[in-house]
């Protein structure tokens, strides 16, 4: 399997579940696509209000009751969290051996809020500090959504934006158009 039938695959299985938003985040291992929790991951399909560990951005950071802390405690139950934090608890604890490369792809049928984005982004950090300079890290957000990469709402009144900006175009191998976005 490569790894656009991957995404693909888990993209028909998010949408199988029907209205609501979905995460499923695949772990690659030294490019192989390979999800048996030995070469490689693959958490469950998680929807919102999963709950977990929020291990990816520390609400005290920011002042209390500014829009940073609210909105990063609104989304505390998000299903990108739930995800994050299983991809993080195998490639910690279930993984063996030093891998040359790890390819994490978050998938969605919605692109992540901002406070998610955050939490990508220090998912993506955190596997960098965990392996090291030798260790080819990559992390990657694919999603779906129709019309634009980024859609602007709001959540209890305080604004936000589900995924990232003015990406182009693009599709999966099999002609799924997509929304990609690497994670530097
Ligand atoms: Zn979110």
């Amino acid at each position: 399997m490569t790894r656009d039938q991957a995404v693909s695959n888990s993209l028909v299985a998010i949408h199988d579940r029907g209205d609501g938003l979905y995460n499923q985040v695949l772990v690659i291992i030294n490019g192989v696509v390979n999800f048996d929790e030995v070469a490689g991951y693959c958490t469950q399909v998680v929807g919102a209000g999963s709950g977990g560990s929020d291990t990816f951005l520390n609400l005290a950071q920011y002042q209390k009751d500014s829009i940073e802390y609210n909105e990063a405690r609104l989304s505390g139950r998000d299903s990108e969290v739930a995800c994050l934090q299983d991809a993080w608890d195998w490639l910690t604890t279930g993984l063996t051996g030093t891998p040359h490369s790890v390819a994490v792809v978050v998938v969605g049928n919605i692109g992540p809020c901002i406070p998610c984005q955050r939490r990508i982004k220090a998912f993506r950090d955190a596997i960098v500090h965990r392996f090291g300079a030798d260790v080819q890290v990559e992390v990657e957000v694919i999603y779906d959504q129709d019309d634009a990469s980024a859609w602007d709402t709001e959540r209890s009144n305080i604004p936000t934006t589900y995924g990232y900006r003015d990406l182009p175009d693009s599709s999966l191998s099999d002609g799924t158009p997509v929304w990609r976005y690497q994670v530097t």
